[in-house]
């Protein structure tokens, strides 16, 4: 595949993973030999063109040079969550999207208001959160630039 897609079910986006050194998992140092790309990602963004867009990259390894028999480590960034199989700013929408639903029903169901449920939740939930907490906003070094989380 040398080129973006657009087909019929899905959008087929090439990304080149960046970076030129990976944190070593033995010692914690910068590992800078480079000795090459990882097995393909699979990783799923925003819909572009009313498709399902998927993202493929394929993650650098890297030799450290400091530990004895110099082991290799990939680097893997924080803009995407390999677990969920996505990117982190496609899975925050995803949660936001989970919050304000559940909010508005939940609105609708109990009578209480939408101000007093964030309370709730910030009071409750928001600790343990990443990236809805107000003293640490997440910030997404994303694919076509920061993105900051939307506050419900
Ligand atoms: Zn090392």
């Amino acid at each position: 595949m040398d080129a973006d897609v657009v087909g019929e079910r899905e959008v087929t986006i090439l990304i080149e993973a960046t970076g030129d050194h990976a944190i070593c998992n033995d010692c914690g140092q910068k590992a800078t030999e480079f000795c090459g790309p990882s097995p393909r990602l699979r990783l799923r963004h925003f819909q572009v063109f009313n498709r399902p867009a998927y993202l493929y990259l394929r993650p650098k390894r890297f030799r450290c040079l400091h530990c004895y028999g110099q082991p290799e480590t990939t680097r893997l960034d924080d803009w995407y969550d390999l677990r969920s199989g996505m990117t982190r700013a496609f899975a925050e929408s995803l949660l936001l999207e989970i919050l304000g639903g559940a909010l508005n029903d939940l609105t609708l169901k109990h009578q209480v208001s939408r101000d007093l449920l964030r309370g709730i939740l910030k009071r409750y939930v928001t600790s343990e959160v990443e990236g809805l907490n107000d003293k640490a906003p997440a910030v997404i070094n994303g694919v076509g630039g920061d993105r900051s989380l939307t506050r419900l």
